[in-house]
């Protein structure tokens, strides 16, 4: 069989390259997008996520499209950052790496400009540039756009978030009218489609997902607490997600950078990225997170913009952004190339309204999340040793001469002792720390009046009154999460996901809330149900549950219910001590006007911006 690349119209020698680049086969915007772009006759805008593909999608038919006999511009691709223009440079040089005659030149502030104009005396055929620098060497008249015939505006509505708007407007102006402009970007606001209109003729249109819908691989969930905790949370949160890789997400360099600190000082394997650190700081910073040396950066939305790098898990939005566009940045960090991933945000009662605001905007529901318990945090932290030392590579060779003296050590005790002995090593260090951990999450009596302003009712127990808790014998031991548990609930329960509510997934069982008149429907459809062999029981949650659920997880929730008496009122986690310092920090905007990453101050912001 063909390999789907050739299938859509591209070159042997380009499939040859990206093939060894792992490309087996088109993502779907490269699906959709390439034959359009082939034709080089159309003017195009393709709505889509970083991460999806998107640099292939407009590099293979620019590298299909362009004379690579003659030398001089003829392809121009702008985009926002430093990082990304390094990225497309790359990516692109990748898979011409088996063409002959390719020059691509990458053109951005914050290096040395002559070099760049050296390159470009040269001879190139596609440059990849910042609008500011671009328009400082078309100012110097270093470069000829005259022939050029293509234009990619990536991540356009990005650019213009950062004022690059009378940049691109001088830019394109130096190229001819018979140009084809391709415009890809995340979201859709109004400023985008202005631009959209001024540039183009009848473009081709691409929706992936639909408008202003975020990547349909993320989760994104809330945690309410109150904002003397938040911090206290955050480190919870984060512990029990022992395999993290992480962006967290602050409003102010100060907050990044107080954040990072108290973190590396609470033994965090953490740094941050913000607009006050040189180039030369931030690429060391960046190059310790992608070979996962760090595993949470802290970083600012401008700073942390074209951030390209896969596999994060989690990105944590430990304040919300002051424009709800950005949330859909953020949480894009994470979930790219097919992955799925988890967004974030840590929020106090007050700032509800905002996640519902998102909600509608992204067109997606956000998840309601319980802080775990000190106890949860143990046991995730226990079970992830277990499974390291389970999985951990022995270096035969090395280790071998050590054996007869570990094994005399060992000598007097079994197999058992030796493990509980190897465990209790991590276990007891967090048993230590959570010892009379509080319960984190702001109380129900918090958010009541105003969830309940938007309609919901709450009972005594802080739960919506009309809603039953329902306990369930699936949990993240069968590898549910919280999105997936909703959608195997629905499924089953032939109900929608509006009438479910809390959802809160344990190990072996899991609680979630369900509207009172579906609780027949639910109990009902999952008569006779089974999960891998194994029978699906739903319960009322309540006295019953913990008296009928028996084994490990029953005789868990009595300890966890003991406990959380002696939990209430004693705050160990400093939580109280590190939010008086980010008090007033975290109130502040980013001042105002926006930093590129030449640190030029960019006051322009454009007016119709969707702000909270
Ligand atoms: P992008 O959206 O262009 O930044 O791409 C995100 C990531 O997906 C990059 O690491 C690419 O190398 C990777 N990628 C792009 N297209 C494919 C493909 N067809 N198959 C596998 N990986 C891909």
């Amino acid at each position: 069989m063909n390999n789907p690349f050739i299938e859509l119209g591209i070159r042997h020698d380009i499939v040859n390259a990206i093939s060894e680049l792992g490309f087996e086969n088109p993502t779907p915007i490269q699906e959709q997008s390439i034959p359009v772009l082939l034709t080089g006759s159309n003017d195009f805008v393709g709505l889509a996520q970083t991460g999806t593909g998107k640099t292939a999608a407009f590099g293979l038919p620019l590298l299909e499209l362009l004379d690579f006999e003659e030398n001089h511009p003829q392809a121009l691709v702008l985009c926002p950052t430093r990082e990304l223009c390094l990225q497309i440079t790359n990516d692109i040089n990748n898979y011409a790496k088996k063409m002959n005659n390719v020059h691509v030149v990458a053109v951005y502030g914050g290096a040395s400009i002559s070099d760049q104009l050296r390159q470009i005396r040269r001879g190139v055929q596609i440059v990849v540039a910042t609008p500011g620098r671009m328009l400082d060497i078309i100012n110097r008249k270093a470069i000829d756009f005259s022939q050029v015939k293509y234009v990619v505006l990536d991540e356009a509505d990005e650019m213009l978030n950062m004022g690059f708007q009378e940049d691109i407007d001088n830019i394109l102006s130096t190229t001819p009218d018979e140009k084809k402009t391709w415009l890809f970007s995340a979201t859709m606001p109004a400023e985008v489609r202005r631009i959209a209109k001024k540039y183009m003729d009848n473009p081709f249109e691409l929706t992936m997902g639909t408008k202003n819908t975020g990547n349909q691989n993320i989760e994104h969930e809330y945690y309410v607490v109150r904002a003397r905790d938040k911090y206290a949370a955050f480190k919870r949160i984060v512990d029990n997600n022992p395999e993290i890789f992480g962006i967290v997400f602050c409003r102010t360099k100060i907050e990044t950078q107080e954040i990072a600190e108290a973190l590396i000082k609470d033994g965090y394997n953490a740094d941050s990225l913000h607009g006050d650190l040189s180039q030369q700081q931030r690429d060391k910073v960046m190059k310790r997170y992608r070979e996962r040396s760090l595993q949470l950066l802290i970083a600012t939305d401008v700073a942390a913009r074209g951030i390209d790098v896969n596999d994060v898990t989690h990105v944590i939005n430990y304040s919300l952004p002051d424009e709800i566009e950005n949330y859909t940045h953020r949480s894009g960090r994470t979930a790219r190339a097919g992955k799925t991933g988890v967004s974030i945000s840590i929020v106090n009662s007050k700032e509800l309204g905002k996640i519902r605001q998102i909600e509608r905007v992204i067109g997606k529901k956000f998840v309601k999340a319980e802080i775990p318990t000190g106890f949860d945090v143990c046991e995730k932290q226990l079970f992830a040793l277990v499974h390291k030392v389970h999985n951990v590579e022995v270096n035969e060779s090395q280790i071998e001469q050590y054996i007869p003296r570990i094994m005399d050590e060992f000598a007097e005790l079994s197999k058992e002792e030796v493990i509980k002995r190897f465990a209790s090593l991590e276990f007891n260090r967090f048993l230590e720390y959570y010892q009379n951990a509080p319960d984190l999450n702001a109380p129900a009596d918090d958010f009541r009046s105003r969830e309940g302003a938007q309609g919901d009712r709450f009972n005594r127990d802080g739960m919506r009154s009309e809603y039953t808790r329902l306990f369930i014998n699936l949990g993240s031991v069968d590898e549910f999460s919280r999105g997936e548990l909703l959608g195997y609930i629905c499924n089953n329960a032939k109900i929608s996901g509006r009438n479910v509510g809390k959802i809160d997934v344990k190990g072996v069982y899991s609680f979630f809330e369900v509207v009172n008149a579906d609780v027949d429907n639910v109990m009902n459809n999952f008569k006779g149900i089974d999960f891998k062999g194994r029978p699906v029981r739903i319960e009322i949650s309540g006295e019953g549950v913990s008296s009928n659920r028996g084994g490990g997880g029953g005789r868990r929730e009595g300890g966890y219910q003991k406990r959380e008496g002696g939990y209430r009122g004693d705050r160990r986690e400093g939580g109280e001590r590190r939010e008086k310092s980010f008090a007033g920090a975290g109130a502040n905007s980013n001042g105002g006007g926006f930093r590129d990453f030449s640190g030029k101050r960019r006051e322009e912001r454009p007016e119709r911006r969707r702000r909270f």
